[in-house]
């Protein structure tokens, strides 16, 4: 066996060195797989990097393990800025682990907490213990800045309850009439920190990449009715892990996404109607989950049940099926537009096109 290592060894070093050097010019994203959380993980062709969110806190530091994992393979031996979309424990709650293990530059959020909203507060006390040392920047970011994370051409689509007036990175300020407005009412609005979510949507390579959080169907309502603000969307990391209080109907089709990556848990999230609303809507390439979705039955947070694996994406677009855990999907955006997107079980690679 010995005699096999330098040459495995060896083999390792050259693929490194073969993807980093096809990785020149691209910006690479990592969602990474944090059972039903959030932790997105970009990093921009300078090897500047964002992280949107950080997983839960439980689990001796899971979350934080695979973030940094993830960061490490792609180089990385810092996260320049970590943007926490909203308060709460899935997204926020591995902040003190992954400071424990990983030099952070700054933190980006949306400001005050609702105080409507009834969950646990003590994950923001742990945030806000960090942010005390001095140690980071600390930025609050209004729906409309540009996102301050060098590196990336990012706008904050919504923060804080409100959404942008306009989208500062568009030649022109759209002023048409959606018409897949028309006959939908806004939904009644959503008072938790979930609608509070600072949602982001970055430019690369004339390709438009949104992660809004779990940013409700009230606000999403709000971007595109009675204008559509964004536009067509080419990557969409899916709000709110697939639960069916986000991606309505009229977001969806109306932002119309190519492929769409939904960091659902095997327990959370995936609701049926999210996915088939995401798999029927009019420019849908591919969408990959992290997991198979919960089984037909479950208790999920959404409105309406799961109604069965039929509602699932094929196999090959699951990142994790019943015997796995951790697998995360990984893109990669050349300089020309061409989407690269691998399932981390896999290893397969599916190529998508500029359009
Ligand atoms: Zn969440």
């Amino acid at each position: 066996m010995k005699i096999f290592r330098p040459i495995a060894a060896s083999c390792f070093a050259l693929a490194l060195v073969a993807s980093a050097f096809g990785q020149k010019n691209s910006l690479r994203i990592t969602a990474v797989d944090v059972e039903g959380g959030q932790a997105t993980l970009f990093v921009a062709p300078t090897g500047q990097s964002l992280l949107i969110d950080t997983g839960w806190d439980k689990n001796n530091g899971r979350d934080a393990d695979r973030i940094v994992a993830a960061a490490k393979m792609m180089g990385l031996s810092r996260i320049d800025t970590v943007l926490l979309t909203h308060y709460h424990d899935d997204h926020i709650g591995g902040v003190p682990q992954l400071a424990e293990r990983f030099p952070i530059g700054a933190f980006l959020d949306h400001g005050e907490r609702i105080s409507s909203d009834p969950n646990d507060t003590s994950f923001l006390a742990n945030y806000r213990k960090l942010l005390a040392t001095g140690k980071y920047k600390h930025f609050v970011v209004k729906a409309g800045d540009k996102l301050p994370a060098p590196g990336f051409d990012a706008v904050a689509i919504s923060s804080n309850g409100a959404v942008m007036d306009h989208d500062p990175g568009a030649s022109s300020v759209r002023k048409a009439p959606n018409p897949l407005c028309a006959n939908v009412k806004q939904p009644a609005t959503d008072t938790q920190e979930n609608g509070q979510s600072l949602g982001t949507m970055i430019r690369f390579a004339g390709l438009k990449i949104v992660d809004a959080g779990d940013l409700t169907s009230d606000r999403e309502y709000s971007l595109v009715c009675p204008v559509n603000k964004l536009g067509q969307v080419d990557l969409l990391i899916v709000s709110h892990h697939g639960v069916d209080w986000s991606s309505s109907p009229v977001f969806i089709n109306s932002i119309a996404p190519r492929v769409a990556i939904m960091d659902n848990g095997a327990h959370k999230g995936a609701s049926t109607s999210v996915i088939d609303t995401i798999r029927k809507s009019p420019r849908m390439e591919a969408l990959y989950q992290l997991h198979l979705a919960p089984p037909a039955g479950s208790p999920n947070p959404g409105k309406t049940p799961q109604q069965g694996p039929e509602h699932n994406v094929p196999e090959a677009f699951i990142a994790n099926t019943s015997g796995t855990d951790g697998k995360n999907v990984v893109i990669t955006i050349s300089a020309d537009g061409t989407m690269q997107v691998t399932n981390g079980r896999t290893g397969d690679t599916k190529q998508f096109a500029r359009k």
